[in-house]
């Protein structure tokens, strides 16, 4: 089994760049011409070369790169009962996004995404791989709600499934869960968080295995104090994008979490050197607030936007960061 570093341990947020022919495939899944099973059979040759890419990079805690979901909520919606099919909504400009609609009491029916994660686990060279599942608050708050008439009451029912979900994980060997809720960061109120902590306490109580969230971009520092209190042991949040900006936040409400560090600028193709991701590193660790075995290293967010190439052109030089921090700051 491959030993994960103590310190600066480096890990992948989610999703990677699509390789073919995994979007000719969900595309010929949803129109039925392949079946569940055989989709996922089908997807495997992507997963390989996205698990390659990470282990030449060397990246330590790996995912499946998501090459099965089209996105993060439909997805999940298509493989559970009490949804249907999405409307399309208007972003902004001509970019669309389907929407799904509940129509009926959300049922899990059977394990949704723990396959490709098995396949990423038997050919990653021992590396541990993430359970990555799309969060309760933001499934319901990219649906179409025409059933339960109450943003609640839909996240509650939500987490009640993925915890079934996570419990498959952690029954198949998972070590680390990741639950991504990118839609707290765009309603930053204290209400909300509370949902959201109900939401995970359901999820993850009595789960033996690290617990993540993952939350990206908008105003996190207005509930920093709030997120605090969730039942969880890491949380990943975007940093290199907003040039570190809630970093004195952190150090403001005695942030007390490990902390997956984004030191990787996703919505940018410009690969950032390795002095520049060590020096990020740095003024981490000099606010003194974590220690370097709580500090995890990553990019801010999925990788799914950028060109391959650059991807990996990032990993490398993200793992190479690490390495240095790991000689000169511990
Ligand atoms: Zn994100």
């Amino acid at each position: 089994m491959y030993k994960v570093p103590r310190y600066f341990p480096t890990t992948i947020v989610g999703s990677y760049p699509k390789i073919p022919p995994a979007e000719d495939l969900i595309r010929r899944r949803k129109r039925e011409v392949i079946g569940e099973e055989d989709f996922h059979e089908l997807v495997k040759p992507s997963i390989k070369v996205v698990i390659d890419d990470y282990l030449q990079a060397g990246v330590d805690i790996l995912s499946d790169g998501e090459q099965a979901r089209e996105d993060m909520v439909a997805y999940f919606a298509e493989r559970l009962e009490g949804y249907r099919g999405g409307e399309w909504v208007r972003i902004f400009d001509n970019v669309y996004f389907r929407k799904p609609v509940v129509v009926g009491e959300i049922k899990y029916l059977k394990p949704m995404a723990v396959m490709d994660w098995a396949y990423a686990s038997s050919i990653s060279n021992g590396r541990p791989v993430k359970a990555i599942l799309t969060g309760p608050y933001t499934m319901a708050d990219w649906s179409f709600d025409l059933y339960y008439g109450d943003r609640r009451e839909l996240v509650i029912a939500l987490a009640k499934v993925i915890r079934r979900e996570v419990e498959e994980f952690v029954k198949k060997g998972a070590n680390y869960v990741q639950i991504d809720e990118p839609a707290l960061s765009t309603r930053p109120l204290k209400e909300e968080v509370d949902v959201v902590n109900e939401a995970l306490h359901i999820i993850f109580d009595g789960i033996h295995a690290k617990k993540i969230v993952h939350i990206c971009f908008g105003k996190i520092e207005r509930i920093l104090e709030y997120l605090l209190d969730f039942p969880i042991d890491q949380f990943d949040f975007e940093f290199k994008n907003s040039n570190l900006r809630l970093l004195p936040y952190l150090v403001e409400y005695g942030f007390n979490k490990e902390l997956g560090y984004g030191v990787i600028d996703v919505h940018s193709t410009r690969v950032e050197d390795v002095q520049e991701i060590y020096n990020d590193i740095e003024k981490l660790v000099k606010t003194g607030l974590l220690g370097p075995d709580k500090i995890y290293v990553d990019p801010d967010c999925g990788l799914k936007r950028l060109p391959r190439e650059i991807a990996v052109a990032k990993l490398q030089n993200m793992v190479k960061a690490a390495e240095l921090a790991r000689e000169k700051l511990v």
